[in-house]
């Protein structure tokens, strides 16, 4: 017999993604604890956010390709005012740049904002939010 979590302490205070028709795949796919991206299928290149045509070459055709969830931290902030909504404390807000060479914007977790630098190596890992679904969070790693 399954046992029923109380649903007060099982439910993350982070909000669930808001989920747009173009950048489904994506969130599915954090769903499953995995980081995809969409690739120009005419000319190769990486479309961050999402989007139906390729700003380089206006072509219809893309693909989803898994990607590494390494990259390095190119700029942060701690937004404090208003107090963010979800969130027991100020997150750490961070353009995370993908060693696939495309900038996404995230949160930084285990670290401390005053630690933070530019060109920190991060990984990606998944959190929890509310509705059952995960997030795409950045944890620091060794650079090797
Ligand atoms: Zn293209």
């Amino acid at each position: 017999m399954k046992t029923t979590p109380d649903p007060a302490a099982a439910q993350p205070m982070r909000l669930a993604p808001i989920v747009t028709p173009d950048a489904k795949f994506f969130w599915d796919a954090a769903d499953r604890g995995e980081l995809v991206g969409q690739r120009c299928g005419a000319c190769q290149r990486f479309r961050f956010p999402p989007r139906p045509m390729c700003p380089h070459c206006h072509s219809l055709e893309r693909e989803v390709v898994p990607l590494s969830g390494r990259g390095r931290v190119y700029s942060w902030i701690r937004p404090v005012h208003p107090q963010p909504f979800g969130f027991a404390e100020p997150p750490i807000v961070a353009l995370i740049e993908l060693a696939e060479g495309f900038r996404i914007v995230s949160n930084l977790v285990g670290i401390a904002f005053e630690d933070v630098r530019a060109e920190l190596p991060v990984a990606v890992e998944f959190e929890a939010t509310q509705g059952g679904h995960r997030v795409p969070v950045f944890r620091p790693v060794s650079a090797s």
